[in-house]
């Protein structure tokens, strides 16, 4: 490759066209300033590019506020109202502007321009509009993309922003006061353009015949491009949507020409997810487009038939890989499914790519999901394998009907948690089981057909826990309680001595430190209170410290 000469390339950069000015300064409308001065019905309205100025009269009973929209009846420019009196400063305005030009032989540049309107107050004493003109577009060039025949690409960002154009030529008439004709403003619509970059026209013309002809611009920005355009990210791509200007496009193209093949053999959702920045790892030393895109040469010809996703990229991969062997209606549904490659090489243990795709489209039917039945079929062989179902057999592996074995898999598994944490809790909390021996007389106390006792394990305080929905069931508590710096009470009704109603933490001291019912709530509470109370009064505070004293001294004699 060639030593890259700057100095060389930017002698090459051709002239901008001639109505480039032109071009831009029609780009700024709904961005003008129109002038105004005078008071009441002797309003004069004045408009810095074509300098018409219109007198108001009573008849057409528009007064110009400033802010307000505006419109030059002359030259039809639109804008907002600004006081010719009340301000020094001329009202700047600013756009991007990207053109794309032919350049050296064969070679293709994007140039990326800062346009910038300056419109002056014809009443500012600083200006004085037989020196300056009304207004001036400024250009001033700060990028380049140079694209060559030999697949050199070079990004040239000026930190200068040089400025190559400062005044704007055939303005330069003087501005009299006296040939002011009277016309009237009105306020305008909501029709204002909203500022993005903009793109000179002609630029699919203008690439015919160099390096970025075959860059297939076309066949994603349409025959007339934007400079800036959403992409439609394909479903099942990894990437968000993204705006993709030209110059990031063209930019992606030169660095990566394999591009066009992508975007010639139909593969637009691959292309895109490419251009959006997905890295789609491609063998860069393939000859054949399949071993570029490691596929087989039979799925390549599925692929261009049906522009896949980049996930179902990945499952051509894997088939290659592992020789599956995918007919073309499994890979139909796989590709519909938004299934992962992972995901296939899960389903694949339990059965063939065939029988899968096979059930799928069963449990699907012909109103179904097929991405939602993918979704449910792989949680519920999850949740199966995950609870130790035998997965050789048949009747668990395909089930007759998804849905609901699903949802009793759910439930099952939900359990199924319950049970493991009472016993890992049981397992840690073994000193709650002990502590309830000695203690369970010095707490049970009944009244009014209400009754309260210490927990006898950690599973039931786990289980209190979960079924009132508080956090009674957690290492916190469990711990205070096995190291008796609490205890854990529970109040219930006479008659259901098993049905969790109120949790009591209580101090050694025989202060009660919190009580709750279901969800932190407090129910029945003067009813709880009284209780309490009553409870606190016939406890007795020797045995409760001494209940909770054993274990000090116990740790005591441990720790000397
Ligand atoms: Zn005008």
């Amino acid at each position: 490759m060639k030593e890259w000469d700057w100095e060389k390339a930017h002698s090459l950069v051709p002239d901008l066209p001639a109505d480039f000015r032109e071009y831009a300064l029609e780009l700024f409308d709904g961005y003008h300033t129109l002038y105004y001065h005078g008071r009441g019905v002797n309003q004069t309205v004045i408009c810095p590019v074509c300098r018409h100025a219109e007198r108001y009269g009573s008849r057409t009973r528009i007064y110009p506020k400033s802010g307000e929209r505006a419109l030059c009846i002359s030259c039809g420019r639109r804008g907002k109202y600004r006081h010719a009196l009340r301000t020094e400063r001329p009202s700047v305005n600013e756009i991007y502007i990207f053109i794309g030009q032919k350049y050296g032989e064969k070679g293709f540049i994007l140039r990326g321009f800062k346009a910038t309107l300056i419109e002056r107050s014809p009443l500012s004493k600083q200006v004085q509009y037989k020196d300056e003109e009304p207004f001036e577009i400024r250009l001033s060039e700060h990028r380049r993309l140079y694209i060559t025949r030999d697949g050199y690409e070079k990004e040239y960002n000026d930190p200068k922003w040089e400025t190559l154009h400062r005044t704007a030529s055939g303005y330069a008439t003087a501005w009299a006061e006296d040939e002011f004709s009277i016309h009237w403003g009105a306020a305008y619509g909501d029709n204002y353009k909203k500022f993005i970059i903009h793109l000179y026209p002609g630029i699919i013309e203008e690439m015919k015949g160099t390096a970025a002809e075959y860059s297939m611009m076309q066949s994603l920005y349409g025959p007339e491009p934007q400079a800036e355009y959403y992409l439609p990210i394909p479903k099942f791509s990894y990437a968000g949507c993204v705006n993709l200007t030209i110059w990031d496009f063209l930019a992606s193209y030169a660095k990566d020409r394999k591009l066009e093949i992508l975007f010639k053999c139909g593969l637009t959702n691959l292309a895109i997810s490419k251009l959006a920045g997905e890295p789609l790892h491609y063998n860069w030393r393939g000859k054949t487009p399949w071993d570029y895109l490691k596929v087989t040469k039979e799925r390549f010809k599925w692929m261009c038939k049906h522009n896949p996703s980049t996930r179902m990229l990945e499952i051509c991969r894997y088939e290659r890989k592992h020789g599956l062997r995918l007919d073309e209606e499994s890979c139909n549904t796989f590709g519909a499914s938004g299934m992962t490659a992972a995901e296939l090489g899960y389903y694949i243990r339990f059965m063939s790519p065939k029988q899968l795709s096979n059930r799928l489209l069963k449990y699907t039917g012909k109103k179904g999901d097929l991405r939602q039945i993918h979704i449910t079929y792989r949680d519920y062989l999850h949740m199966r394998e995950a609870l130790e179902y035998n997965m050789n057999d048949s009747i668990i592996v395909y089930p007759r009907n998804l849905r609901e074995e699903h949802d009793k898999m759910v439930i099952e598994q939900n359990a199924n948690e319950a049970a493991k944490r009472q016993k890992e809790a049981e397992k840690r909390f073994r000193k709650i089981r002990e502590r309830f021996k000695g203690a369970a007389g010095v707490y049970m106390f009944e009244e009014k057909g209400l009754m309260i006792r210490i927990a006898k394990n950690a599973s039931e305080i786990v289980e209190e826990g979960r079924q009132l929905h508080h956090c009674v069931g957690g290492d916190t508590y469990l711990k205070r309680h096995a190291d008796r710096k609490s205890a854990i009470l529970f109040i219930r009704h006479a008659k259901d001595p098993t049905v969790p109603y109120i949790t009591v933490e209580i101090a050694p001291t025989g202060e009660i430190k919190q009580w709750y019912g279901i969800h932190d709530t407090k129910p029945d509470k003067k009813k709880i209170e009284k209780f309490l109370k009553d409870y606190q009064k016939q406890l007795d505070l020797k045995a409760l410290a001494k209940e909770a004293k054993v274990k000090i001294c116990a740790t005591e004699r441990v720790a000397v």
